[in-house]
């Protein structure tokens, strides 16, 4: 059987377009079908106000050539959704990938045939490309939830999604707004939308726990600093469970008196950023110490919003750093601004959108645009809105029906030759995506390679494999206060999904050991045919 490529590539993010360059390079062909007219995939959708990353941008930024990491050049701490997307416009130049690149393209179906031992993918123009391999980089926070509340096609203005923003922008001057949802898309959209809009009211389910970014314009001699020591910084990221160079405070919080834990704990604070939960080692294991970083996080807030029934209402109850921890420019004062409404749902949810707002809680709020920062079906929703088939015609959404399975959050049993980036199972989400991309993506290459050399034709995993290794997944997740939560992590934002604590929560040094391992055993896990 003939193949029009070697592999077909889902998606033309940055999963996508490394994994390109990388097949390329070691002789194989490819081609990237993108829904989008352009490459950036997560930074290509969301360009709400405010959207920015939340890790720093010289750790969020591909490592794998020294010259791209020398040339290029990030202007703030965290750099925002434009300056994101126009390094990805930047990498796809300077490594000639769009010529590989279907664009406004989307995957509808992947069946694998036995007989021929291939993928037939088929588009939504028509067509079917058929390829040894599948590899799909569709991202985990890609498939936008709508929330399912009644009356939502009543609304007569202007409906907004965070994760699908108009490529136009929206200007709300001079608008009145409804926004659903306190996330962290919502935290980061939300203090720009209330400077531009006449009134903004914001329907707050839960409360999220968020930290100053402290954002600022990088200082030229950090960044010559930073590129003269490159290779050091990455190397000390990877021995970090979340990939990123920032320092893990090995003290227990419980164990550490009360003046001196503050102390670390307004260092950080002062500093900004998701490295706040590395104040102490144990915040996610144990709950006590756990309170006492949430305890010091809800002080701020009371020391920030004036009104103390609206500081009562942004106060999170739950455990912090068990939803995805929110980093922030001035979220909690934007409470303060007198065109700024907090309504508080988290006892009746909103019972139905109307022509012209919503109702809740027996009330009528009325407003031109309406925003829905309503986050994603995360890890399994963009791969499970496409018909995948593996061996004996099974859809993987069936395979799936109790929660994802996978052998190293890459390869499911059943379906050979498919490789998922960043699936459930792998570190993902828990981690800074470029270097988890990079690793996967390496893995995948040298492994076609491998294959290759070996005159092997389909790669599979092994039921205990698989089996072994979901139960890795699970038993870490036990251990941390971070699967007992109703997040997007365990699915718990999407009506019916399963309850499954989906990403390796086990550390990017153990899970590129847990590879490394694999690879040295000869592809230990896997059937090869
Ligand atoms: P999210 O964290 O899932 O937040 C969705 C929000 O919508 C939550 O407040 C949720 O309330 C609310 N919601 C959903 N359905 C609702 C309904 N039917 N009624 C009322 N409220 C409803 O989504 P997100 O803010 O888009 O963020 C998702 C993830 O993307 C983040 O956790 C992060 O990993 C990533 N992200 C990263 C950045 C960054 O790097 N800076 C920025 C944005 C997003 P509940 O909490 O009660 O479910």
């Amino acid at each position: 059987m003939s193949t029009d490529f070697d592999a077909v590539i889902v998606g033309a993010g940055f999963g996508g377009m490394y994994m390109l360059h990388r097949l390329r390079q070691k002789g194989f062909t490819a081609r990237v079908i993108e829904a989008g007219k352009g490459v950036g995939g997560t930074w290509y959708w969301n360009r709400y106000p405010g959207a920015r990353c939340d890790v720093e941008s010289v750790q969020y930024s591909y490592q794998f050539s020294a010259e791209l990491e020398q040339e290029w050049e990030w202007t703030e701490r965290y750099a925002t959704q434009p300056e994101i997307l126009r390094y990805a416009n930047h990498v796809a130049d300077r490594f000639d990938l769009r010529r590989d690149i279907q664009f406004e393209t989307r995957i509808t179906a992947a069946t694998f045939d036995e007989a021929a031992n291939v993928w037939r993918v088929k588009t939504d123009k028509g067509d079917t490309v058929v390829a040894r391999f599948v590899i799909t980089a569709m991202g985990c926070l890609s498939s936008p939830n709508t929330p399912r509340i009644e009356g939502l096609a009543d609304f007569k203005g202007p409906t907004y999604h965070t994760g699908n923003w108009p490529h136009e922008g929206v200007d709300f001057t001079g608008k009145t707004v409804g926004v659903i949802g306190t996330g962290s898309s919502a935290i980061q959209s939300i203090p720009i939308m209330a400077q531009q809009a006449k009134h903004l009211t914001v329907f707050q389910r839960t409360a999220n726990y968020t930290v100053p970014a402290h954002n600022k314009p990088l200082d030229p001699a950090y960044v010559a600093k930073v590129k003269a020591h490159y290779p050091e910084m990455r190397k000390r990221a990877k021995t970090k469970p979340a990939g990123i160079d920032f320092v893990i405070n090995m003290a227990s919080a419980i164990e550490t008196p009360e003046a001196e834990r503050r102390r670390l704990f307004e260092e950080r604070w002062a500093y900004g950023g998701l490295g706040f939960m590395a104040s102490f080692s144990d915040l996610l294991l144990n709950d006590e110490s756990n309170k006492i970083a949430a305890d010091f996080v809800r002080s701020k807030i009371h020391e920030v919003v004036k009104d103390p029934k609206t500081a009562e209402i942004l106060t999170p109850k739950n455990i912090i750093g068990c939803k995805r921890l929110c980093v922030d420019t001035g979220y909690w004062e934007t409470f303060n601004r007198p065109n700024v409404t907090l309504v508080d749902i988290s006892d009746e949810p909103i019972e139905r959108i109307t022509a012209s707002g919503l109702r809740a809680k027996g009330q009528d709020y009325a407003f031109d645009c309406l925003v829905l920062a309503t986050g994603f079906d995360a890890m399994t929703g963009a791969l499970l809105k496409v018909d995948i088939r593996g061996r004996g015609g099974v859809a993987l959404k069936d395979k799936w029906r109790e929660g994802p399975k996978s052998y190293l959050g890459l390869t499911v049993v059943g379906f050979p030759n498919l490789f998922t980036i960043t699936g459930p199972g792998s570190p993902s989400v828990l981690t800074n995506m470029l270097p988890s991309i990079e690793q996967h993506v390496d893995f995948i290459a040298d492994c076609l390679e491998a294959l290759r050399a070996k005159g092997v034709n389909v790669i599979e995993p092994v039921d205990e494999a698989q089996e072994a290794w979901v139960g890795q997944v699970g038993g870490f997740a036990n251990i941390t206060l971070r699967s007992t939560c109703s997040s997007w992590y365990v699915g718990a934002n999407i009506p019916g999904k399963p309850r499954v604590f989906m990403p390796y929560i086990g550390g990017l040094p153990a899970y590129i050991a847990a590879c490394e391992t694999v690879v040295k055993n000869d592809y230990e896990g896997f059937a090869l045919a």
